[in-house]
């Protein structure tokens, strides 16, 4: 049976599930041709391009995986200063765009470039004034930019910016080499993207059969405006109401995704659930739980090539879970000479590696200090941040000259020497999404010490007599926000490293051997968007892929 043809391009319907994969030579192809729903990826950062959070990551990685998996896919972004002047090659394309803003209409050069190291295509949409003035070295970001006095703050115009590379989406969809089945939209800069669909582009026989997926990548971030600013959107004030895009009398973009996305997901199946209570929904728990039959989470991935300890050139010695005990004695070695702190073989070392800032618990970190260099520990932390962090933890560093290890700045080899020479990671963060750095150190052989929240819940398993019994536990967990708690979590952890060391080498080669790949991840979503596609074909979807 065939599909109608919408996009040039014959179809034919299978239960999803008997979806053919793409073949292994296409790995980091694109494949126009395949039968999977194809999909339309809008971020404002994409890793390779413009980096400033996990989000970058999602949006340049996830597609490598979607494709592997068959997807036809593309990504869209703003075409900013350092996209022009960055390393991946840009060529024009022959589409101009007219972006509709307020009263006015843009014109918008679409721009072309690819994912590093693929034929995926990077779409990217072309405005001088709004785009291309980021420039580190003036202290001009993305999104933000530095005042003298080194605070950063958001450019006064970032509201019509980000209004306008949600329309100019909008207006490119039909030009990026096939018909998207599914526009995927990130955070509060891509969020009016389902809202336009639904409100001003749906009836056009070009958008008549794309869906929305909206992801979460951290809800603090919506998008806020004075409502004197709605009227850039074009939208129709009929939904500027608290249960569409008002919220407390503001313009809220980020309402545009959670409420006009025919599905919502965020980065971890906890906090899908922590969002939908008071204490993290930051005022979204309202509408979340009235979508919650269509909100989901999906962990974020490893870049497992960029992170293997058998290969990454940062490290003193390579190894795997094989020789992990020698090579991370021999990391643990390098790690207190660059740290300047004696070298001691049988203290187990604490890495962490984190923005200082309260989200990641660097006040428990702080106040449970005393309690826990009262061990025989070494405790090494990499980050920048809060200037008021930067200061208690160098008096830590000041009062345990021969067990703290401490650098503000960020250093990507660091980082990765902390990875690897330290015993166990410390990640005790007040929220975490999804999280990077646990996913890191159960890689690099070294358990994490996590506060069971968010992405550190779903992903790592805690010791306990019981889960060394019945399962195969990978790091070390607490619940209660208390620095008795981190510290109580501490002794244990490093009570098993000294009294049983053929437990802790199991904790450890447990978590390495775990799954945390984009492959994994792009499963999830690739779930999502056949669900979607089934249900607008009017098929039953197959839950299983
Ligand atoms: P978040 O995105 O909330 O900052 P994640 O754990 O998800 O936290 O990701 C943080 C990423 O940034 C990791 O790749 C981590 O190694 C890196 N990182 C954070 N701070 C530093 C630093 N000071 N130096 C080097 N890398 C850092």
């Amino acid at each position: 049976m065939m599909s109608e043809p919408t996009d040039g391009f014959q179809r034919t319907i299978l239960p999803y599930n008997l979806f053919p994969r793409a073949s292994r030579t296409a790995r980091r192809g694109w494949n126009h041709m395949s039968d999977l729903p194809s999909i339309l990826l809008a971020a404002s950062e994409v890793v390779g391009f413009a980096k400033t959070g996990g989000l970058a990551d999602v949006a340049g990685y996830l597609p490598l995986a979607l494709a592997r998996l068959g997807h036809p896919v593309a990504v869209i972004m703003p075409l900013y200063r350092s996209v022009r002047n960055g390393k991946e090659p840009i060529h024009t394309t022959e589409h101009i765009l007219g972006v509709p803003l307020g009263r006015t209409i843009l014109p918008c050069r679409l721009w072309r470039s690819e994912l590093p190291e693929s034929n995926i295509p990077v779409f990217l949409i072309e405005n001088a004034d709004f785009f291309e003035r980021d420039n580190p070295e003036r202290g001009l970001g993305i999104y933000q930019r530095s005042t003298p006095d080194g605070r950063k703050t958001d450019y006064p115009d970032n509201c019509a910016r980000f209004v306008f590379f949600s329309r100019a989406v909008m207006e490119a969809a039909p030009y990026v080499g096939f018909a998207p089945d599914i526009l995927h939209a990130n955070d509060w800069q891509t969020a009016l993207i389902p809202a336009y669909l639904r409100e001003l582009y749906r009836h056009r026989p070009d958008y008549r059969r794309m869906r929305t997926l909206f992801t979460i990548h951290n809800i603090a971030f919506q998008g806020a405006y004075p409502h004197d600013l709605f009227h850039l959107t074009g939208l129709d004030f009929r939904i500027y109401n608290p249960h569409q895009l008002e919220f407390y009398g503001q313009f809220n973009s980020l309402k545009g995704g959670l409420v006009f996305s025919d599905w919502v997901n965020t980065v971890s199946p906890t906090y899908a659930n922590e969002i939908r209570t008071p204490a993290f929904g930051c005022g979204m728990e309202g509408v979340l739980t009235e979508r919650r039959d269509r909100l989901s989470g999906i962990v974020n991935g490893v870049d497992y090539d960029t992170w293997n300890t058998a290969t990454d050139e940062h490290l003193a010695m390579n190894f795997t879970s094989e020789n992990v005990v020698e090579g991370k004695a021999v990391c643990k070695a390098d790690l207190q000479a660059r740290f300047g702190l004696p070298h001691e073989a049988r203290v187990p070392m604490l890495g962490m590696i984190a923005r200082l800032t309260d989200q990641k618990g660097v006040d428990l970190v702080v106040k449970a200090a005393d309690e826990m260099l009262k061990l025989p520990v070494q405790i090494v932390i990499l980050g920048e941040g809060d200037p008021g962090w930067h200061a208690k933890l160098h008096a830590i560093r000041e009062r345990y000259p021969k067990q703290v290890g401490l650098l503000i700045g960020f250093d990507e080899v660091l980082a990765h020497k902390i990875e690897a020479g330290s015993d166990l990671y410390l990640m005790p963060s007040q929220f975490e999404p999804s999280g990077l750095n646990q996913l890191y150190s159960l890689r690099y052989g070294t358990p994490p010490i996590v506060r069971t929240t968010g992405g550190l819940a779903d992903t790592i398993l805690d010791t306990t007599e019981e889960s060394l019994l019945n399962s195969e536990p990978t790091g070390f967990r607490f619940q209660a926000y208390t620095p008795q708690a981190l510290a109580g979590t501490v002794r244990w952890a490093t009570h098993l490293y000294h009294e049983r060391p053929e437990t802790f080498l199991r904790i450890i080669r447990n978590g390495m051997k775990a799954d945390w790949s984009w492959d994994r991840a792009a499963l999830g979503y690739h779930k999502i968007y056949g669900r979607l596609v089934s249900e607008r074909d009017g098929r039953r979807f197959a839950e299983s892929a």
